[in-house]
């Protein structure tokens, strides 16, 4: 087992208040996902009242729809807030997480993420969602499954998945298939 320098240093940042849901988000993602490069932060998180006690940054981005959205990010590389949004409704928009790719993008261990839990969630999202950051994590492209659902697929899953679409459902917004997604981009990589 090869790790790099850069992934012993990832570290997973919970607030206290949302932490026995995260606990049981993250037991998945170490169960389901095993990643060399994020298996010590998943597994060994830390555990704080409020990530405005960290380093962090109030970062102002704009979405692919040019919505503006705030987020508080980590300004220490490899680190990762997963916060409680009822904390911090006067700092962030209601948003499921952001990851920054630092000036060296072949590094994750410049990169900022931030995870954001009402509370509401259930488990099964959380764990998706909060893979869907750590691939940002690894500059693998997360946010891209519609354009790669004919590579990522196999073809009954893709022929499910092109019905949906024609249909207006919106197929790439729905777990069945970002699960299916994900898996291909960490075994293909
Ligand atoms: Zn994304």
């Amino acid at each position: 087992m090869q790790i790099s320098d850069g992934a012993s240093q990832m570290k997973i940042v919970i607030e206290s208040s949302i932490q026995e849901l995260v606990s049981k988000a993250l037991r998945r993602v170490s169960e389901n996902w095993r990643v060399d490069e994020w298996e010590n932060a998943v597994t060994n998180p830390v555990s704080v009242e409020n990530v405005l006690n960290e380093p962090h940054r109030l970062v102002d981005f704009e979405d692919e729809d040019g919505k503006r959205w705030a987020i508080i990010m980590p300004a220490e590389p490899g680190k990762i807030f997963i916060m409680d949004y009822h904390q911090h409704i006067d700092e962030i928009s209601s948003y499921a997480g952001g990851a920054i790719s630092g000036p060296d993008s072949q590094s994750n261990t410049d990169d900022m993420i931030s995870i954001i839990v009402t509370g509401d969630e259930k488990i099964g999202l959380l764990e998706l969602r909060i893979v869907h950051e750590l691939l940002h994590g690894l500059n693998l492209p997360a946010d891209d499954l519609a354009e790669n659902a004919d590579m990522a697929f196999k073809p009954h899953i893709r022929f499910l998945y092109n019905i949906l679409k024609f249909f207006g459902l919106r197929p790439e917004h729905t777990s069945f298939f970002q699960r299916r997604y994900y898996r291909w981009l960490l075994e293909s990589r």
